[in-house]
């Protein structure tokens, strides 16, 4: 069983909470825009599902122009195309062969491409795709500067070559994302970071290139570092996932002006109420860490500069009130989370709130989706 915080038609002030709530008029701003900066500097969106691990929001994504979406796991892109997307890349390393079997099997049904740093999966993944008699779009990952996974682009063409040569692998170009650069504080280093990642995936393009491949499409960029990508005239299709509904880190970064990043707004929240203001100057709420993730530390409360979020246990959240600033018992607040993606993994859906109702009601169709 999973448990509905509301139903579509309620009154906001009717949600149960906490529950995990969507703005829609912002979410379909930030939703738009992206979809029309990639179209302006003329690359194909491929936007991380990662982020919201939801098929409605998927086709959603689609609608406005996506080529399919990013996965990070086998699952997560076994439930996007059981639930109709037709294009998922697995952007990352792929090594059993039972998750390449699986892979292959799901081929049957949608254009399905995946990533490698190594020999041995590719040979694996060619036997897989040969057993179901599909074709595997496979790319070389390259590390431009993370330190995560990926080859060094001098060794980037022997891979190429080899997947080339595997039955059933078509070789279809590079993985350059750079995870680090999205929040570098400011927009100087993030610029510098994916000016160092473009030369990475230069060398790696032309090696390949004279080597008589095509490297048809190279993916990469995310919320922080998109413009760079898609201004390089090297990546010709763009990975962002956040930028759907951004979140605390993605706030403490800056523009270009030196101003906190605005390019999108705050989409997503966590609705809570106040259940405890039993000491003076201080408010509990009842969201805890089971419903936002700390890893990148406490949420805000959105719109109150007055109340600090000092702490939180499971259930529970430490609210420290200035000085003649008040939260009355009951009292509804907006917690915006410090790190989206994996806060929406801890619930089964998204609220979705236009104006004072309750539009729709969103299924996080791939949560949990880890294997
Ligand atoms: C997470 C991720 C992205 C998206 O990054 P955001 O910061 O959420 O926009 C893009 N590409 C890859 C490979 C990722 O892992």
């Amino acid at each position: 069983m999973s448990f509905i915080a509301a139903r579509v038609g309620d009154a906001i002030s009717e949600i149960d909470t906490p529950a995990l709530i969507v703005d829609l008029a912002a979410f379909e701003r930030n939703l738009v825009k992206m979809a029309n900066l990639a179209t302006t500097a003329g690359v194909r969106l491929r936007p991380h599902a990662k982020t919201h691990r939801c098929a409605t929001i998927a086709h959603k994504q689609i609608q406005y122009g996506a080529v399919g979406q990013c996965c990070q796991k086998v699952s997560e892109a076994e439930v996007l195309v059981h639930n109709g997307v037709r294009d998922v890349l697995v952007t990352n390393q792929i090594i059993d062969p039972r998750k390449l079997r699986r892979l292959a099997a799901l081929a049957k049904s949608a254009r399905v491409a995946l990533c490698f740093d190594a020999f041995e999966p590719v040979t694996e993944a060619s036997l897989a795709a040969s057993e179901y008699g599909v074709v595997l779009d496979a790319f070389v990952e390259i590390d431009v500067g993370m330190g995560r996974c990926g080859v060094p682009p001098s060794d980037a063409l022997a891979l190429a070559m080899a997947i080339d040569q595997s039955a059933g692998l078509r070789f279809a170009g590079l993985q350059a994302y750079h995870g680090s650069a999205q929040h570098m504080k400011n927009h100087d280093e993030r610029k510098a970071a994916i000016e160092s990642a473009a030369r990475a995936v230069r060398s790696s393009k032309e090696s390949i290139e004279q080597a008589g491949l095509i490297c048809e499409t190279v993916g990469g960029g995310g919320t922080g570092t998109f413009r760079f990508e898609a201004a390089s005239g090297l990546w010709n299709e763009l990975q962002c996932g956040s930028y759907l509904f951004m979140d605390g880190e993605y706030a403490s970064i800056l523009d270009h002006d030196r101003q906190p990043y605005s390019e999108f707004e705050q989409s997503l929240f966590v609705l809570t109420s106040v259940t405890s203001t039993a000491v003076p100057g201080r408010a509990i709420v009842d969201a805890g860490l089971k419903s936002y993730t700390l890893e990148k530390g406490l949420p805000a409360v959105h719109l109150r500069n007055d109340i600090r979020f000092i702490g939180a246990s499971d259930e529970h959240g430490t609210l420290a009130l200035n000085a003649g600033s008040r939260a009355a018992l009951g009292a509804r607040l907006r917690l915006v989370p410090s790190h989206c993606d994996p806060t929406i993994n801890l619930h089964d859906h998204f609220v979705c709130v236009r104006d004072d109702r309750v539009e729709a009601i969103w299924p996080i169709s791939a949560r949990g989706a880890s294997s």
